[in-house]
């Protein structure tokens, strides 16, 4: 039976969103295939992170519990994964098109020798192989991509394209794989844990998005902006216009170039809504937009639009939401 293979992201003890995004559709390329879904999950010591939650979101749960896997480090995971992935052959090997996959991606497909497809939004199992969805040229096109037949193919998936679930109804067998001999691995080491500033907060983590783009005209209007958010208990984040003029810093950008967001409600004022921006929001559950252009493309894919002056509809909003 063919295996998708997803690998756990995990950081300060907690599985991050991605590794539940890729088993959702692990899963489901699971039940299209007929495949079993495995995590492994590298970590240190005994103490397995997320292990009910995983367990309960795939078909093997496997894991290694070493000291020299407490923290990502590429050498030490590339080491394991070569093994564990020359042992195992899983047909699909999954994991997040993060800072930790975007490092691992490349030399582990080049150390087994398979296809590499970076930053998918979307994937498809065809009887032939592998139909992906992913963008080129920064964003300006989508492309449908077909991959040649392969016997294995190493995917990065973009984080926030897939629901994340924290229990996908599995019930997994936990298998404890060997620990490594990492003698005479030399390479990087790793050195502390730094903790991002308070001003960073983590839009993607977000349930509700006030976001502003360049129709909120001066960087004057933005506090106003951010008193509806606070009032309503949203995030403030924005399109790159508004991150390129400093008006908000480049972590609250929304978009190819900045993240990808899903947020329960993402309220857009002021946002043209260009295929880049569109592209790290339109997974969003509600969207509603507030633009002075009717024929704005952001009404094309808006579930609720208001046209009008944000400035004269946002204490409008705040009255009726807050
Ligand atoms: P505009 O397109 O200028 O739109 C402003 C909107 O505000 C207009 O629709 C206007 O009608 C409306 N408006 C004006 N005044 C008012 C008012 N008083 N009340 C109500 N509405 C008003 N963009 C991103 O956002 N994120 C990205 O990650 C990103 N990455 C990119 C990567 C590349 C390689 C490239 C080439 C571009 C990228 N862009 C990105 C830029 C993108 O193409 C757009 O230029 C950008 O999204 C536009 O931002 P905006 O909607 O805020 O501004």
């Amino acid at each position: 039976m063919e295996e998708i293979l997803v690998l756990a992201e995990h950081r300060q003890g907690q599985v991050r969103d991605i590794t539940f995004e890729i088993l959702t559709l692990a899963n489901r390329l699971g039940i299209e295939r007929e495949a079993t879904v495995s995590v492994l999950l590298s970590c240190g010591g005994e103490a397995y992170p997320g292990e009910k939650e995983l367990a309960a979101s795939c078909d093997d749960l496997l894991v290694i519990g070493d000291e020299g896997l407490a923290h990502y480090n590429a050498d030490h995971y590339l080491a394991v994964l070569e093994r564990v992935l020359a042992e195992r052959r899983p047909r699909f090997i999954l994991m997040g098109h993060t800072s930790m996959g975007m490092d691992l991606a490349p030399s582990l497909a080049a150390r087994l020798s398979i296809p590499l497809v970076t930053d998918c939004l979307e994937e498809e199992a065809t009887s032939g192989g592998l139909q992906i969805l992913r963008q080129m040229y920064g964003g300006k096109i989508q492309a449908r991509i077909s991959l040649k037949p392969s016997e294995q193919y190493l995917l990065t998936i973009r984080p926030g394209c897939f629901e994340c679930r924290r229990g996908q109804g599995k019930s997994a067998h936990l298998k404890v794989l060997d620990s490594h001999d990492w003698t005479g691995l030399r390479g990087r080491r790793f050195l502390e844990y730094l903790e991002t500033g308070p001003a960073d907060v983590d839009i993607a983590e977000a349930d509700i998005l006030v976001s502003v783009g360049r129709g909120i005209g001066k960087p004057e209007n933005i506090p106003l902006a951010q008193e509806f958010a606070d009032a309503i208990g949203a995030t403030l984040s924005c399109s790159r216009p508004v991150a390129d003029e400093g008006w908000l810093p480049k972590s609250r950008q929304v978009g190819t170039s900045g993240k990808t967001v899903r947020p329960k409600v993402y309220i857009a004022l002021g946002i043209s809504g260009a295929y880049q921006h569109q592209a790290g929001m339109k997974n969003s559950g509600t969207i509603i937009a507030v633009n002075k252009d009717p024929q704005a493309p952001i009404f094309g894919f808006a579930h609720y639009g208001i046209i009008g002056d944000v400035m004269k509809v946002l204490p409008i909003l705040k009255e009726k939401f807050a």
